[in-house]
């Protein structure tokens, strides 16, 4: 999926429209997947991940002092943890979704944030 298609989609998106099923999800910075989310509640529409990369960039983008827990971080394709993301929607409201599991030494987390359509760009890899 593409900068543009992923923008498009969070456009698609009538934040005032959100539903009750995909309420106790919306995260304006990553968070863990809550424990007991019933995982029927999202689709899968497409991911960022680039299928000819073997070993994407642990590097992260935040050229304004922020971190990757940080609500106003920026969506940056390309760069991690972006690049290990797929996208998904609520099955009822359409509100958009990355999701992607992290792995530390002795744990997985699975962790999701909610698209906002503002913070969507995709900076050259070279500008660290
Ligand atoms: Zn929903």
């Amino acid at each position: 999926m593409t900068t543009d298609e992923l923008i498009a989609l969070a456009k698609a998106f009538d934040a005032h429209a959100g539903c009750a099923r995909c309420s106790a999800l919306a995260c304006k910075g990553w968070e863990s997947m809550p424990g007991g989310f019933d995982r029927s509640s999202l689709t899968c529409v497409g991911t960022l991940r680039d299928a000819g990369e073997e070993d994407p960039t642990l590097a992260e983008y935040h050229p304004t002092g922020t971190n990757s827990w940080s609500a106003e971080a920026p969506i940056a394709l390309g760069w991690f943890p972006y690049n290990r993301c797929d996208v998904w929607k609520c099955v009822d409201c359409g509100r958009p979704f990355l999701r992607y599991t992290e792995y530390g030494g002795y744990y997985t987390d699975e962790r999701i944030r909610e698209v906002q359509a503002g913070l969507v760009q995709q900076p050259p890899l070279d500008q660290a």
